[in-house]
């Protein structure tokens, strides 16, 4: 009977918004790259839950290590050690750079930036953030004014996102969420550089200074960034634009923060990190969503200095660092080596860059195709000329076009002009082709 509600769309506006299909469908289960509807279809899962499932629904070796652990301990809240986020926290580091050595465990990525936030505050002794333009960061109380779309903003928060005084800490950086970068076609409406010329790189980092001498009346704390932006629409920076926003940072006093939550964990292929392909080392790396597979879970990996900093307070969080989530995601790091995920990730995605670039071509409507292993974005534009957007409503017909052929994908950016690709990394060559095939027909 729901199922029938939801189809004919009856069923309560306020759930049935979060579907995210205006025929929504109901999965019923799923296992590594597919899932499968009430009714027995099957779907080429292309978005993993947002990023989130990258070692495959219901891998065979997670849900081995989760009954194993399930059948041991499941909480114990942090006012117990217990082995498993010993053991966690020591494999996670050690796929990390010196000197992030020291790890906190959340529950979600909003919660990890929410801690990483204050450990920057407590440690420079500062209060001014920076986050860049078209960032999402999350949506809880304080993370909610460092996100740059205001679709995600309630008018009680203060972070309009701003270039004045008006703001009292969190300052919008530069970058507009949109695309400029080498490409044949830009849609940017901010970069006007012919392809191959593009000058933004100094362009956004004298945009950064001047924020930096308009709005923060003091010293800064920290810069948030994505090393791609998710949310905002798979947006690659300038080349550089991240290591000197980093130098002009720690000038100021700040500290630097890698949104890992999208980019972390091999998705971007040829980096296990996505900061690792900015030539950077943060002071603090958050991550969530591919942690655990989808097993709610986040964490902030930070150096033992700013560590020492933040044990003056009290730290107390019931569910981080849980036995049952330590399992789940110390699992995910060996399915990840032991799968050959990465080296998959960086084969794959680079193929279908490859192959999506021909439909970009193809395609008056494809404005651009962009991003870094399996962390890939189409923007759609009314005409390559115009570079506008595309509407809404064609977005829709292509996007439930695509379901209804079988494959789900995601949507993005600053007008939800940009499909997004963020599979499972366990997709193959031959399920990129089904992808294709169905997309293409979904253009025409
Ligand atoms: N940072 C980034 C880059 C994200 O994409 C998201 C979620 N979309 C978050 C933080 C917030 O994570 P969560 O939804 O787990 O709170």
């Amino acid at each position: 009977e729901r199922l029938l509600q939801i189809r004919q769309h009856k069923c309560n506006p306020m759930t049935t918004k979060v579907t995210y299909y205006q025929r929504p469908v109901f999965i019923h289960h799923g296992y590594m790259q597919w899932l499968w509807d009430m009714d027995g279809r099957r779907y080429l899962d292309m978005f993993a839950g947002v990023a989130t499932v990258s070692v495959g629904h219901c891998h065979p070796k997670v849900r081995e290590a989760t009954e194993k652990q399930l059948g041991r301990l499941w909480h114990t809240s942090a006012i117990y050690v217990h082995p498993q986020i010993q053991e966690y926290a020591e494999k996670l580091t050690s796929h990390l750079p010196e000197p992030l050595r020291v790890v906190y465990l959340t529950n979600s990525g909003s919660e990890a930036n929410d801690l990483a936030l204050l450990m920057a505050r407590l440690h420079t002794g500062n209060y001014a953030i920076t986050t860049l333009r078209g960032a999402y960061h999350g949506g809880s109380g304080m993370t909610i004014d460092l996100t740059s779309n205001a679709a995600y903003k309630f008018p009680v928060t203060s972070g309009q996102g701003c270039h004045s005084t008006m703001c009292p800490d969190v300052f919008r950086g530069p970058w507009g969420g949109s695309h400029c970068r080498d490409s044949p076609v830009q849609t940017t409406r901010e970069c006007n550089c012919s392809p191959g010329q593009c000058l933004a790189n100094n362009k956004y980092i004298d945009q950064l200074k001047e924020v930096f001498a308009t709005c923060v009346p003091h010293q800064i704390a920290g810069l948030f960034a994505e090393p791609i932006q998710g949310v905002g629409g798979v947006v690659q920076y300038p080349r550089n634009f991240l290591r000197d926003a980093y130098k002009l940072v720690r000038e100021k006093g700040g500290i630097c923060i890698a949104d890992e939550v999208q980019t972390g964990f091999a998705r971007t292929g040829s980096h296990y990190w996505g900061f690792q392909g900015h030539d950077v080392i943060p002071d603090m790396v958050t991550m969530a969503k591919g942690i655990a597979n989808g097993f709610p879970m986040g964490a902030v990996v930070t150096t033992e200095e700013i560590a020492r900093s933040f044990g003056k307070g009290l730290h107390f969080n019931t569910f981080g660092g849980g036995p049952l989530s330590c399992a789940v995601a110390s699992s995910v790091l060996d399915v990840i080596k032991e799968d050959g995920l990465q080296e998959t990730c960086e084969e794959v995605g680079t193929y279908l860059l490859e192959q999506l670039a021909k439909l970009r071509d193809k395609h008056e409507i494809v404005g651009d195709v962009r991003g870094k292993g399996l962390m890939i974005g189409v923007e759609m534009v009314k005409d390559k000329v115009s570079r506008d957007p595309l509407p809404p409503e064609h977005m829709d017909e292509i996007f439930e076009d695509t379901k209804d052929m079988g494959v789900l994908i995601g949507k993005g950016g600053n007008y939800a002009q940009v499909f997004r690709l963020k599979p499972p990394l366990c997709v193959t060559k031959a399920d990129a082709d089904f992808f294709l095939a169905v997309f293409d027909q979904a253009l025409q």
